[in-house]
């Protein structure tokens, strides 16, 4: 077993503080993935910054039994390098549990422990730095990425700066009286004991806290927990077979190339393929619902209300609130749900990227979302071999798994190998035939 890692923050040693060939800012899991393919390449210095004090991931939403919700595979760089040491098999090889990970036989692998993996990648990657925060970056010839501690210059920047909590703008005001986002549940969710809670979204985010409200030991539990959702019922995540295949990299190239309407057709056509629940979790969701109910004769606890949208969230004078709920299919129809405590989990948008302002009017846009080429640089007017990465920021040119897991390895790949001025081949295409313009699957060859 290797030694165990230990946190670093940023040496500002001299090779860091030196020209980059590519800078990366944040680094979650896309940027990380990038970071460890980059990793111990002489032709191509690199560092990465984040402003965390050292490496998290979601974890104020590891709720016990958490699970990841795709293949373990999908780490940061199986399915472009497996040989590469930052993965997951070789996190485990070097922790001394590859068979106790193999007996586990885990049919969904525990959230926390990708996470804990995430953290030793960070951590054994010196290229990677926290407790810093970019700041601004100018270009002149070279970028000059500003943060809160240095000057650092680059030929190229790989933007990876994720996304942050969003709950409705009538929600904003009452943030921290009773109202949190779902990401920050695990700091809150003690102080819901005995009052009447409203879980806000039907994605897999807000089962997990419904799941775990329900299901709290008595002392623990709420009085009462209504489950509020937009979507006509609390649908599972798609992941069959041929679905999965969306989140393929052929798929993702046949996808950039639609027309904007026909992009943004497909994203909403296919959410649940990305943002429906867990099997699992709807399942120890019905499961609890039906003890609660018929075994511990508790059937006053929970109230289920999908098809609802939320209108308002308004404070009463005796300092309680209420949620104004209208049906979807019945017109006119509204509910109001009196509660104590909201628990929004209504998702997560884009982050701000308020750093590249100097550079904005330089960079082509669509439709809210800077616009990129195929390897996910930006267009822009600065020469050609100085670019701008962004990863997890163009969804409506690439699709949902932009925003996910799935192709973060080969995402990663496409820019390395821009950086590198590789053609690397790649994966063999999926079964289906996405395109009428390569006609492989109407010929017949012997
Ligand atoms: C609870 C939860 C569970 C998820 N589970 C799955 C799953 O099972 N499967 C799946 O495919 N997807 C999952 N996702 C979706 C997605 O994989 C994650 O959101 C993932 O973390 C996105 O990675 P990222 O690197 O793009 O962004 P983030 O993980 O958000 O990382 C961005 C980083 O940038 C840093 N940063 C921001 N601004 C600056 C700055 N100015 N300077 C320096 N650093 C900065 C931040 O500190 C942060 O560390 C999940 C999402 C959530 C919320």
């Amino acid at each position: 077993m290797g030694p165990v890692p230990q946190p670093r923050t940023a040496s500002g040693s001299a090779e860091q503080n030196g020209h980059q060939r590519l800078v990366g800012i944040g680094a979650g899991p896309a940027n990380l993935g990038l970071a460890a393919l980059l990793h111990g390449d002489p032709q191509q210095p690199n560092l990465f910054i984040d402003r965390k004090p050292s490496f998290t991931w979601h974890d104020d939403q590891l709720i016990t039994g958490a699970t990841l919700q795709v293949s373990i595979f999908k780490d940061l760089v199986s399915l472009s390098d497996p040989t590469n040491r930052f993965s997951f098999m070789s996190y485990l090889h070097e922790h001394g549990r590859m068979y106790h990970f193999l007996n586990a036989q885990f049919a969904e692998v525990p959230r926390n422990e990708f996470r804990n993996y995430l953290a030793w990648a960070a951590e054994t990657n010196e290229n990677v730095v926290f407790s810093e925060s970019v700041e601004r970056v100018d270009f002149d010839g070279v970028f000059r990425v500003t943060t809160n501690r240095r000057q650092i210059t680059a030929d190229n920047i790989a933007v990876g700066v994720g996304t942050v909590p969003w709950v409705p703008e009538f929600a904003e005001p009452h943030l921290g009286k009773g109202h949190f986002h779902v990401s920050q549940y695990l700091s809150h969710a003690k102080e819901l004991a005995g009052k009447r809670v409203a879980v806000i979204g039907g994605g897999q985010s807000g089962a997990e806290a419904f799941l775990d409200l329900i299901s709290r030991p008595e002392s623990e539990r709420p009085a009462w927990v209504s489950w509020v959702s937009r979507r006509r019922n609390y649908f599972p995540i798609d992941d069959s077979t041929f679905t999965n295949d969306f989140y393929m990299p052929g798929y993702s190239d046949y996808f950039y190339r639609l027309s904007e309407s026909k992009r943004a057709e497909l994203n909403s056509a296919h959410l649940l393929s990305s943002d429906g629940i867990s099997e699992s979790t709807l399942r120890a969701i019905y499961q609890q619902l039906y003890r609660l109910q018929f075994i511990e004769r508790d059937e006053h606890r929970f109230g289920l209300l999908p098809n609802r949208t939320v209108m308002s969230a308004d404070r009463t004078g005796t300092g309680t609130f209420e949620v104004s709920l209208r049906h979807n299919d019945e017109s006119g129809q509204s509910q109001c749900l009196p509660v104590d405590a909201v628990v929004w989990a209504t998702g997560f948008r884009p982050a701000p990227k308020a750093f590249l302002e100097p550079l904005m009017d330089r960079v082509e846009t669509e439709n809210g979302e800077v616009r990129v080429d195929e390897d996910y640089a930006i267009s822009w007017d600065g020469p050609p071999d100085r670019n701008i990465f962004v990863q997890n920021a163009v969804r409506g040119q690439r699709g949902l798994p932009d925003v996910n897991l799935s192709l973060n390895a080969w995402r990663a790949q496409r820019i390395a190998n821009r950086l590198r001025g590789l053609n690397a081949p790649e994966p063999a295409m999926s079964f289906i035939d996405w395109s009428a313009k390569n006609g492989r699957g109407t010929q017949w060859t012997r």
